[in-house]
């Protein structure tokens, strides 16, 4: 069959796939997409669920790269086309593979963010070249005009992916260190981002009447500016919900681009991305207590930085050594093990799964507690004990573990703090008040170790466990205090 024949029998008027074979794959591809979010909801199944994504996405490609493979003028494959796209495919393969496996577990926020900025920018090179060459595809008559609809998809497709796009570059260079986390206000941003709003509202409205080069080309301007200025004053402690949103977006500017190139299968994939993302953004800001449309507002962090400088309070507190917190532990009935942001830049885990086993060796109940917003990105510290091998009937959530700290003999907190602040129920004026948190201060004992009294948690909060009579500070390196504590258990001191 010429490739030619494929195509015409693969798109209708409006571009849409029709091609009974294709829509089946693209269904097939959609079902394993779904399969795939729902493994990733648990650690248990995530490797599943990424095995599905990645069945997905394959079958996804092939099919498209079959039904819209490139042709000559006179109908026959375009070798030369075909190579191109499959050598982009490889290269693209090749750097995100070498990224997968050299990306540290919490540089993790700015990688999706640099990669949300991919998908953004694919969305306004879609849109541009439909723009550019609409018969192309299919989406304008034999005059050139483009269908309405079509010029609707391709405004919002523009928008959205031009927004995700600087907005996500943003996100990187603040999350990465190479821009001030602390926020960035405009005088007057308000209006001006509502301004800068109605006028990309206004245009792609207009744009439907009027398809001249100017209105397309100011949308497109006009959205890369106002994604740089909707994230400039945003705090770094909103950051990553932000970039939840812009995963968010991203979704829904390729679910637009999929309506343009009539693929079934981007609608499908664009709109999972786009409401999961808009979920889990809700999640983390209900666990966080913060209102969604406070963090889109922006300013937050700037009186939480100025707070954290603030907490030179001389109050008395107990230091310990690896050895005493050997001993208090082994000789526990019941240890729940509350890992923080701190655990994962040290990599802890696995030396705290160490400790663990030599516990439970000794007879004692070993339990970990996972606050939601615990490290940087949702899902951190299960990540981080799983790949450590702790088993999953040991890690418990924050609500399912909290009635039982006042039970316990001892609370392990390695690298957390902000989660265990007991300020968030008490203190009206605390950065995170209302935020729920592990109730430590309950247990019998709080051993709590960080690296100096010094340090503070993201919030920039001092925590008044420190200071409490059951705590003993442990103070060093999360990895390194673990490591003292396995060779203490051990028989061997440090
Ligand atoms: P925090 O950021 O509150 O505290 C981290 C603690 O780890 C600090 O006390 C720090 O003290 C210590 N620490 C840092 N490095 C080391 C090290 N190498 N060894 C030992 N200790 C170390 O972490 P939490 O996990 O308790 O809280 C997470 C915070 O992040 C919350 O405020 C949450 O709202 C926020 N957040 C989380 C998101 C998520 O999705 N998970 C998203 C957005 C925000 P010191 O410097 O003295 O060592």
């Amino acid at each position: 069959m010429e490739f030619q024949s494929i195509l015409s029998a693969a798109t209708g008027e409006h571009g849409l796939a029709v091609n009974p074979w294709a829509a089946v794959a693209y269904l097939i591809a959609g079902v394993l997409f779904i399969l795939a979010l729902r493994g990733l909801s648990s650690p248990a199944t995530a490797q599943s669920g990424n095995r599905f994504g990645m069945a997905g996405m394959a079958i996804a490609v092939v099919t498209t790269l079959l039904t819209h493979a490139p042709v000559t003028l006179d109908g026959g494959l375009d070798t030369i086309g075909l190579v191109e796209i499959l050598v982009a495919i490889g290269i693209g393969a090749v750097i995100g593979i070498v990224m997968a496996r050299k990306i540290a577990m919490t540089a993790m926020p700015q990688l999706v963010a640099a990669f949300h900025s991919l998908v953004g920018l694919a969305a306004v090179a879609v849109a541009a070249a439909a723009y550019l060459n609409p018969q192309a595809f299919g989406i304008a008559d034999a005059a050139g005009q483009i269908f309405t609809v079509s010029r609707v998809e391709m405004g919002l497709g523009i928008a959205i992916g031009a927004i995700t796009f600087s907005g996500s570059v943003i996100a990187f260079l603040k999350l990465n260190g190479n821009m001030s986390g602390s926020p960035i206000m405009l005088p007057g941003r308000h209006i001006i981002n509502l301004g800068t709003l109605a006028a990309i509202i206004g245009l792609t409205a207009y744009f439907t009447f009027d398809q001249s080069p100017w209105v397309f080309w100011t949308i497109t301007g006009l959205s890369f500016v106002i994604g740089f200025l909707l994230i400039i004053p945003i705090g770094g402690a909103d950051m990553p919900v932000v970039v939840s949103m812009l995963n968010s977006y991203s979704g829904w500017a390729a679910a637009a681009m999929g309506f343009t190139l009539g693929n079934t299968a981007m609608i499908i994939t664009g709109a999972l991305v786009g409401s999961s993302g808009a979920i889990l953004s809700y999640i983390m800001c209900r666990a966080m207590n913060r209102s969604f449309i406070s963090v889109i507002a922006g300013g937050f962090g700037a009186d939480a930085a100025a707070s954290g400088g603030g907490s030179t309070e001389q109050r008395p507190w107990k230091p310990g050594s690896a050895d005493d917190a050997a001993f208090l532990m082994s000789q526990a009935e019941n240890v729940i093990i509350v890992p923080g942001y701190g655990m994962a830049v040290a990599q802890a885990q696995h030396a705290l799964r160490e400790m663990g086993d030599l516990l439970k060796k000794e007879g004692v109940n070993v339990k970990y507690a996972i606050h939601p917003v615990a490290g940087r990105m949702p899902g951190h510290m299960n990540v981080l004990l799983a790949e450590a091998n702790v088993p999953y009937d040991e890690v418990f959530e924050l609500e399912d573990i909290n009635g039982e700290f006042a039970q316990c003999d001892v609370a392990f907190v390695i690298g957390a703090n902000d989660v265990t602040n007991p300020s968030a129920k008490t203190d009206k004026t605390s950065p995170i008040y209302g935020m729920p948190v592990l109730d430590v201060e309950k247990a019998k004992t709080v051993l709590f170790v960080k690296r100096s009294m010094g340090g503070v948690g993201y919030a920039g909060v001092d925590n008044d466990v420190f200071y409490m009579d059951q705590t003993m500070m442990l103070l060093g390196d999360a990895k390194k205090m673990a490591d003292d504590i396995v060779k203490a258990l051990n028989g061997g001191g440090h």
